[in-house]
C-alpha cells in the first residue's frame, strides 16, 4: 500500500502499526499514543500535510535542512536525472565527477584558504571527521601529544562518540559515559538570561567567557590540545547567538596556541545566517568548517568539512601511493547527493535565497520579539533566518510548556521544534513576508492557549 493510494488520511492513521517503529529523539510512548498529528503523508514547498490532513506551515524548515521547501522541482529533476546516469560510485580509489565538481563549487563558496572537501553523509559524520583530521595533522606535523579537544557546554556536534564528546548536552551524554572519547574539556556556554535576556541579533554581553579558553590551555597545556569545536551559532540548544566578539576572542586565543578551530556550520552553513556560512558574516575565519543540511535541502543525506589548505598538504606524505587518510564511508560524495546539492546551490545562487535571507531578517526579529509580553516568554533570541522564543519552567515537568505548545501547533498549522523550555524556528529561505507572519501569529495564539 503506497501513500498515493490513500485517500482518507485518518483512516491511515487509525491503519499504521506504530509499535516497530523506534523513532529517534522522541518520546516514543507520547508520540505511539496518538501518532496521527505527528505521522506526515505529504510536502510540498513550505507545508507539511500529516497523517489527520492537516496543512501545516514548515516553521523549522524540517530540522533546519529544506530552506527551498519540499520537492523542489529542479532537484528533483537533478535527482531524476542524475540516478539514470551514475546511480552510485564508490569514493574509494575511485569517484564520480559530479561528487568532484561539487567539492570544487564548495571549496568556492568557503571562507578564503579553505578549499579542500571532504564528503561525508550527515553532520554527525562530519563532526568526527573534522576531529579525526585535527588529530591526524598535528601527529603529521611533529606534534602528535596534540590530542586533546575542546568543545563547549550546549554544544552539539551529533551523536557519534566523538561529536557526543565534545558536545554539551548532558542529556545526550549521561547514558553513554563509559564511551566518551578521553581528553575533552568543555567552554562555558555563554548563555546567561539575566544578563541577555531579549537581546536582538549578537547579545552585548558574553565576549569575556572566550577567556576560558587560555584557562583550560594553562590547565592542560597547549602542547596537548588539537582544536576546539563551536557551533558559530548554538542552534540546537535553541539558538543561542554568539556574544559580539566572543568568536574573534576564540580565534586570537586558538591562533596563539597553534590550536585548530573547528566551526560547525550544520546548521548554520549554506545560507541560514545570509552568507554562504556563519563564518563570512562574523569575519571569523575557522580552520575547518563541518557541513550538512542545506548542501541539499534536506532531499538526499550529504556531510562534509572543508579543511584548510595546509591541513590537506601535512597529510600529503609518505609513500606517494599509499593512503593518506585511512578514513571514508561507503556513501561518502554520494552521486545522488551530490547532484541534489548541485541542484539546490543552483537555486539559492540564482534567486538570491542567501541575500534574501538577510532582507528577511529585520521582519523575522520585528516579528519574534512583539511577543515580548505574551505569557511565560522569558526570552526570544534571533539570528539569521532562526529565532527562538524561551519560556518559564513548567510545573508540570522538564520541557512540558514547549511540547504543549508543539503538539498544539500540530493541530492548528504549524510544525516547530522544541528543546528544554525554547521553541525553535528557521522557516525556508522561501517564505513570504506574510507565511513569516502568519506563522507567528499562529504562535501567538498557541502561547496564549497554553497559558
Ligand atoms: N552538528 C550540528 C551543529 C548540528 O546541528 C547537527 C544536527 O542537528 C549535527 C552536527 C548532527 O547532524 P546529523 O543529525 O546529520 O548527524
Amino acid at each position: 500500500r503506497t501513500m498515493d493510494q490513500v485517500t482518507d488520511t485518518g483512516a491511515l492513521a487509525r491503519q499504521l502499526n506504530v509499535d516497530p517503529y523506534w523513532a529517534p529523539f522522541t518520546s516514543n510512548r507520547r508520540f505511539k499514543a496518538d501518532p496521527s498529528d505527528r505521522t506526515m503523508i505529504s510536502a510540498e514547498g513550505c507545508y507539511f500535510t500529516n497523517a489527520n490532513g492537516v496543512k501545516l506551515f514548515d516553521g523549522s524548515s524540517g530540522l533546519w535542512c529544506t530552506p527551498l521547501g519540499h520537492s523542489h522541482p529542479r532537484i528533483v529533476e537533478a535527482v531524476t536525472k542524475q540516478v539514470r546516469s551514475l546511480d552510485y560510485a564508490p569514493s574509494f580509489q575511485v569517484a564520480s565527477a559530479t561528487t568532484i565538481q561539487l567539492a570544487e563549487r564548495v571549496a568556492e563558496m568557503a571562507p578564503e584558504g579553505l578549499n579542500r572537501v571532504f564528503f561525508a553523509n550527515s553532520g554527525s559524520e562530519a563532526v568526527d571527521t573534522a576531529l579525526k583530521i585535527a588529530m591526524g595533522y598535528h601527529r603529521l606535523t611533529g606534534n602528535a601529544t596534540r590530542t586533546r579537544f575542546i568543545g563547549r557546554e550546549k554544544g552539539y556536534h551529533g551523536v557519534g562518540f566523538g561529536g557526543m564528546s565534545v558536545g554539551g548536552i548532558v542529556a545526550n551524554r549521561k547514558m553513554f559515559a563509559p564511551g566518551m572519547v578521553n581528553g575533552v574539556d568543555h567552554l562555558p556556554h555563554t548563555y546567561d538570561q539575566s544578563k541577555m535576556a531579549f537581546s536582538k541579533g549578537q547579545p552585548a554581553w558574553g565576549a569575556h567567557l572566550a577567556d576560558e579558553l587560555e584557562r583550560i590551555v594553562a590547565l592542560h597545556d597547549a602542547s596537548t590540545i588539537a582544536a576546539v569545536i563551536v557551533e558559530p551559532m548554538q542552534g540546537s540548544a535553541g539558538v543561542i547567538v554568539p556574544p559580539i566578539g566572543y568568536l574573534e576572542r576564540l580565534r586570537e586565543i586558538c591562533t596563539k596556541h597553534g590550536i585548530l578551530l573547528i566551526f560547525d556550520e550544520v546548521i548554520t552553513g549554506f545560507g541560514r545566517t545570509g552568507w554562504a556560512f556563519a563564518a563570512q558574516r562574523l569575519g571569523v575565519v575557522p580552520d575547518m568548517i563541518t557541513f550538512a543540511k542545506a548542501i541539499t535541502n534536506g532531499i538526499i543525506p550529504m556531510g562534509g568539512v572543508i579543511a584548510r589548505q595546509e591541513i590537506y598538504e601535512a597529510f600529503m606524505s609518505g609513500p606517494p601511493a599509499a593512503i593518506e587518510f585511512c578514513h571514508g564511508y561507503t556513501y561518502s560524495g554520494h552521486p545522488m547527493a551530490a547532484a541534489a546539492a548541485h541542484a539546490t546551490l543552483d537555486v539559492y545562487e540564482e534567486e538570491d535565497l542567501f541575500g534574501r535571507v538577510r532582507a528577511l531578517e529585520p521582519l523575522m526579529e520585528a516579528e519574534f520579539h512583539s511577543l515580548k509580553g505574551e505569557p511565560n516568554v522569558v526570552d526570544v533570541r534571533n539570528f539569521g533566518l532562526t529565532a527562538a522564543v524561551e519560556l518559564s519552567p513548567s510545573a508540570a515537568g522538564p520541557s512540558m510548556r514547549a511540547l504543549s505548545i508543539f503538539e498544539a501547533g500540530l493541530k492548528q498549522g504549524l510544525y516547530m521544534r522544541y528543546t528544554g523550555e525554547s521553541l525553535a524556528f528557521s522557516p525556508p529561505f522561501i517564505s513570504t513576508e506574510q507565511q513569516i507572519k502568519d506563522m507567528v501569529a499562529i504562535l501567538r495564539k498557541l502561547i496564549r492557549d497554553a497559558a
